[in-house]
């Protein structure tokens, strides 16, 4: 394995790891290996060379991973401490973080291809969710109901709900993780992660990083390897009491199902195919910056990615060049380089699949209007922001989470037509609204058909509101105050004052 002060180099440097980084799973508070065990070889997307290496983990491995977070939630070394002792500890995680935001962001970049500026940018905000979580781990609390009459008190009591399974894509790793782990910790519940098997790496560190800031061993535990064995294994698993789970709508499906043997709690992250609706009356230059930011920011491999530009006809053709010569200033290429504002496509097959939907959009008789082009020399995926014009809105393009730089654009005339365009999709995660009419974003706002929506802004927030889905795009809600009920049960008490009425006198 790499030593920290030699990743510590490789990261201040931005060069290449000479071997492939290896990290083990992390399990009750130590590094976990197994003799015969497999491995995953990552190579970066942004550079064609091997440059991590994690386990494979079998179903044996997960669990012994699920016994050590049980153990660890039944004997309440983490449930039963205070909200204070708790806080301490998440505080004390985002200080570290921060200190290592350097090799945070420098793992994640290798794995996943983005730029370098943003993996700091995504590792520094996620020390802020550990630190908005610290607070919640002390304000969380029940009700008290002295409106039963003279005999009667109620209380509503809010309890970790247990064992939580916490299934993240490659898109954000880190950042991900963060929207869900110090909110399950608040709440005083113990975990099992399973992150992409493409992207390990900072999770494994992370949890390294929660035992040196006094989290007590076994209450975060990870897994590593597919999803198909190990992420379906936790999903099932009878002893896991909720799943959280993000990544695509077809396995939030598969989760949804597996889950139902113990009936475990369920919380889904999902897909989307987020419109950005701009009105005649907007700002078209903000707009327009937007937009192309929309759905460059992470190659588009982004959920909240907006993929779809329903605008007003009388203004599409000046908007669309708006955002064509921003997009033109776009630089794409090498991750490691902090001048490049768009790093690679995570792999191979998502490459694939992002040309197949340029393909079909050519074929359907979309108009291009810039990009459209791709790289895959030496194992470097690279797609140029791509935007076609006259799209049908039930079109394949239109329709499917393509989840790269590709934005389809679609005219509308009436708001009610805007409506229904934005809604015609499956999913229901986030749109942003363009209109300096106050009265008409209130409007929209109330029937566009998403968990989040951004007013003249898009891709922005911080974990003080609620993020999740409607529709496909997923079940419950993270962060805000939200987060961290979504990790607890309630109990009602009835306490009875003086002596219960009899049954028979
Ligand atoms: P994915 O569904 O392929 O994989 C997500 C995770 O699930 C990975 O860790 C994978 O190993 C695991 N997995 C695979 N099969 C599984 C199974 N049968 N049971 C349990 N786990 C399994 O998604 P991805 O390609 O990693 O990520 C991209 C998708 O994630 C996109 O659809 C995107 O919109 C979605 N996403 C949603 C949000 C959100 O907050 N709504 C955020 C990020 C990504």
């Amino acid at each position: 394995m790499s030593n920290p002060s030699n990743l510590s180099e490789l990261a201040s440097q931005l060069r290449l790891p000479a071997e492939p980084v290896r990290t083990p799973m992390y399990i009750d508070g130590k590094d976990y290996s197994r003799a015969g065990s497999e491995f995953v070889t990552r190579k970066s997307p942004g550079h064609g060379v091997p440059v991590t290496v994690t386990s494979r983990a079998s179903v044996d491995d997960l669990n012994v991973a699920v016994a050590a977070a049980r153990r660890a939630f039944d004997d309440g070394r983490w449930s039963r401490l205070s909200g204070e002792q708790r806080a301490t500890v998440l505080l004390k995680t985002a200080v570290l973080i921060r200190d290592n935001v350097e090799v945070l962001a420098y793992l994640e970049t290798l794995e996943s291809g983005k730029p370098i500026g943003q993996s700091r940018g995504e590792v520094n905000a996620a020390a802020g969710i550990w630190e908005y979580a610290a607070g919640l781990a002390r304000v969380a609390h029940g009700d008290s109901h002295d409106t039963l009459g003279a005999d009667m008190f109620g209380l509503v009591v809010r309890q970790p709900v247990g064992v939580v399974g916490i299934v993240t894509p490659w898109n954000f790793p880190f950042f991900i993780l963060s929207e869900r782990l110090p909110f399950v910790l608040a709440a005083g519940c113990t975990a099992v992660i399973k992150p992409s098997e493409l992207t390990s790496t900072t999770t494994l560190k992370l949890a390294a990083l929660l035992t040196e800031a006094g989290l007590p061993d076994g209450v975060v535990n990870v897994v590593t390897g597919f999803g198909s064995v190990v992420g379906q294994a936790l999903a099932e698993h009878m002893d896991v009491d909720m799943i959280s789970f993000t990544g695509s709508t077809p396995v939030g499906r598969s989760v949804l199902v597996a889950a139902g043997g113990n009936m475990k709690k369920v919380g889904l992250e999902l897909g989307g195919k987020n419109p950005q609706i701009v009105f005649a009356d907007a700002d078209l230059d903000d707009a327009a910056d937007a937009i192309a930011f929309g759905i460059c920011f992470n190659a588009g491999q982004c959920c909240v990615s907006g993929s779809r530009l329903v605008v007003h006809r009388s203004v599409e053709q000046e908007l669309v060049e708006r955002v064509k010569a921003v997009i033109e200033k776009v630089r794409v290429g090498d991750p490691l380089d902090a001048t490049n504002h768009v790093g690679a496509i995570v792999e191979a097959r998502q490459f694939d699949k992002i040309l197949g939907f340029i393909e079909a959009g050519k074929r359907d008789g979309a108009q291009l209007v810039c990009g459209g082009t791709a790289t895959s020399e030496g194992e470097r995926f690279f797609i140029q922001p791509t935007v076609f014009r006259n799209v049908d809105a039930h079109s394949e393009l239109a329709q499917e989470e393509i989840f790269g730089p590709v934005l389809s654009v679609t005219s509308f005339d009436t708001a009610e037509q805007a409506m229904q365009i934005a809604n015609s999709v499956p999913y229901g995660l986030a749109a942003s609204i363009w209109t300096r009419d106050l009265q008409g974003a209130i409007r929209s706002v109330r029937d566009v058909q998403a968990g989040r929506i951004w007013v003249n802004c898009t891709i922005t927030g911080g974990p003080e509101l609620p993020i999740g889905g409607v529709k496909q795009s997923g079940i419950g809600r993270e962060t805000g105050r939200y987060g961290i009920e979504e990790y607890t049960e309630l109990k009602s008490v009835h306490i009875q004052l003086g002596n219960r009425p009899r049954w028979i006198a």
